[in-house]
């Protein structure tokens, strides 16, 4: 046990030559999460953080302070049709990763999104594949995952109190016909809970949340694991390259430090959890002469079949004021149209969710350069305006992938990141019903106006190292592990073999649960 200096320093240490500890690569909902899990079964951990450590008592509730802050801006490019590709794919760069951005909406997958290639059967263009696991697999996961993070509706937790934008969302749904509405499945406390705050109803969520009512990693995982004296957190550590022995077994990982040091952490285990597109872009870029198409990449498949939902949003603007802007995110969603009925023209299906946003950011979704009457009449009515955004499913397509530039590097002399985005037929179908659904809602419910808004980022990237119960079809196996290497795991949203039409995030954690009591036991029986 020693202190350095070389990075911030951690309550404990552990050396680098140290080939006993589990080394996890990022730390948000899926990073943070098993690090708390592993440490809790008595495992030393060290977890590698490319960001900064910033409490959420130094969150400003402003918009520009939090992305010239928290935002990952390492250089990356994507191409492609689908219309968010222009958009900078919404990353957080900080201890928590994007958890401190997120909504919280936290459904489940419906059992069928766990064998969609014996529901769906094979589609033209697209490459989906079953889960090696279906939905009684994971239900204990969701159950232990939704009580960590404490989402409304479960485990006796009330529904969320309705906003000013929930009850117009609720009103507009039910005169539609829809039955399966609520003001938000999400992971916010309404009174203290697990240490955390109960929700003030400010605002200003996706800026991360000042009271801590919001789960997130950064304030309650991480310290938790902190507090078993088992992790030490490296933060501002950015992970270039995992190493292998000659067995063919990970020897742990090159990391910089903030003054660009570089360092090798040896391991027992090494866990990936940096977000799917930087995932693929470590496994890529530790390529060797036994891997040389990357690591864990003997199938071909990884970097392929990236997904990150159909999305698209619809606002409407009313006579009466609706401040959408008021309260907390994640206020309404729409479960009717989540179930798979081809009937509508398409497979799989969406949620509609309540969504708003600050003026900065609603001022920069009109048109780039707009400017004029018509412009200012939008922005004149911020205040009678509700927002709806869709995420449905996005299929498994194997030219969508994420690749290495040919020849931009960053400041280590690694490839950037490069990624292909492009829509199925069965996307565009899915969203135009989505579009029309959302539109109808607002009008039943008043909408003097409405306007498609279709370059919503949702911060969902999924896929690129999926599972599959065949090492030919995938990454990893059931349990995140690798089919090339016994002692890397993924254990991110990377590891999904279908994006199912729900947030990922809460599937993300009940994954890394059922991996951490694989891993804890593997360890403790000496298999790996
Ligand atoms: C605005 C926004 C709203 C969202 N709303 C929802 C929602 O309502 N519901 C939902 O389910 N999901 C939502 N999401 C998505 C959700 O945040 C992600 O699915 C989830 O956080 C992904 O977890 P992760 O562990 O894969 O990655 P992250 O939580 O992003 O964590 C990855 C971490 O890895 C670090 N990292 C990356 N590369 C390296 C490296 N080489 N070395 C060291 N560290 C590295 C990053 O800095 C980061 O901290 C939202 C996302 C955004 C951006
Ligand atoms: S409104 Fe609630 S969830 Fe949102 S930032 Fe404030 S306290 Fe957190």
């Amino acid at each position: 046990m020693t202190q350095r200096d070389d990075h911030d320093i951690a309550a404990v240490t552990f050396d680098h030559d140290d080939d006993t500890v589990v080394v996890i690569i990022g730390s948000g909902a899926g990073g943070g999460t098993l690090a708390d899990e592993l440490t809790a079964k008595g495992v030393n951990c060290v977890l590698l953080e490319a960001g900064p450590r910033i409490e959420n008592s130094e969150f400003q509730n402003d918009e520009h302070w939090a992305n010239d802050t928290l935002l990952w801006e390492n250089a990356r490019e994507g191409s492609g049709d689908r219309p968010t590709v222009g958009i900078p794919t919404w990353m957080v760069k900080a201890v928590g990763g994007c958890t401190i951005h997120w909504v919280s909406n936290s459904p489940r997958f419906q059992p069928h999104e766990f064998k969609t290639r014996t529901t769906y059967g094979a589609i033209g263009g697209a490459n989906v594949l079953d889960w090696p696991l279906c939905y009684a697999d994971m239900d204990p996961f969701y159950s232990r995952a939704e009580y960590k993070m404490g989402v409304a509706m479960t485990h006796g937790l009330p529904p969320m109190r309705p906003t000013n934008l929930s009850k117009i969302m609720i009103a507009g749904a039910r005169r539609l016909g829809y039955t399966k509405v609520h003001a938000g499945r999400v992971a916010i406390n309404q009174t203290p809970r697990d240490g955390r705050n109960a929700c003030d109803e400010i605002g200003f969520c996706q800026q991360g949340c000042r009271s801590g009512a919001k789960w997130s990693t950064l304030y309650s995982e991480i310290p938790r694991a902190e507090a078993t004296g088992r992790l030490e957190l490296r933060t501002n550590c950015m992970a270039l390259q995992i190493h292998h022995d000659a067995a063919g077994r990970a020897s742990g990982v090159l990391y910089a430090d903030k003054a660009g040091a570089q360092h090798f952490q040896k391991a027992r285990i090494v866990c990936v959890a940096c977000n799917t597109i930087q995932t693929t872009r470590l496994l890529l870029n530790s390529a060797s002469a036994r891997f040389p198409d990357g690591l864990a990449n003997s199938s071909g498949a990884l970097g392929r079949h990236y997904m990150t939902h159909t999305e698209g949003g619809v606002i409407g603007v009313f006579d009466r004021s609706v401040n959408w802007h008021r309260g907390r995110v994640g206020a309404g969603t729409v479960e009717d149209e989540a179930p798979n009925d081809p009937r509508r023209g398409f497979i799989g299906g969406y949620y509609m969710l309540a969504f708003f946003t600050g003026l900065p950011a609603y001022a920069g979704s009109l048109t780039p350069g707009a400017w004029g009457r018509s412009y200012a009449g939008w922005l004149e009515r911020y205040a009678y305006t509700a927002g709806m955004y869709i995420v449905g499913e996005d299929l498994a397509q194997p030219g969508n992938r994420v690749t290495l530039h040919a020849t931009k590097k960053d400041q280590y002399g690694l490839p950037i990141p490069c990624f292909v985005l492009n829509d199925h037929p069965n996307d565009m179908a899915l969203r135009q019903h989505a579009l029309k659904r959302a539109t109808a809602l607002w009008e039943a419910i008043g909408a003097r106006r409405t306007r498609e808004w279709l370059s919503i980022p949702n911060g969902h990237n999924l896929g690129t190292c999926r599972m599959s119960e065949k090492p030919a079809d995938g990454v990893v196996n059931t349990w995140g592990r690798t089919h090339d290497l016994p002692n890397v795991f993924i254990s991110d949203g990377s590891q999904f073999t279908s994006s199912a039409a729900c947030n990922p995030t809460l599937t993300i954690v009940a994954l890394a649960i059922r991996q951490a009591g694989y891993i804890a036991e593997a360890m403790r029986r000496n298999d790996i």
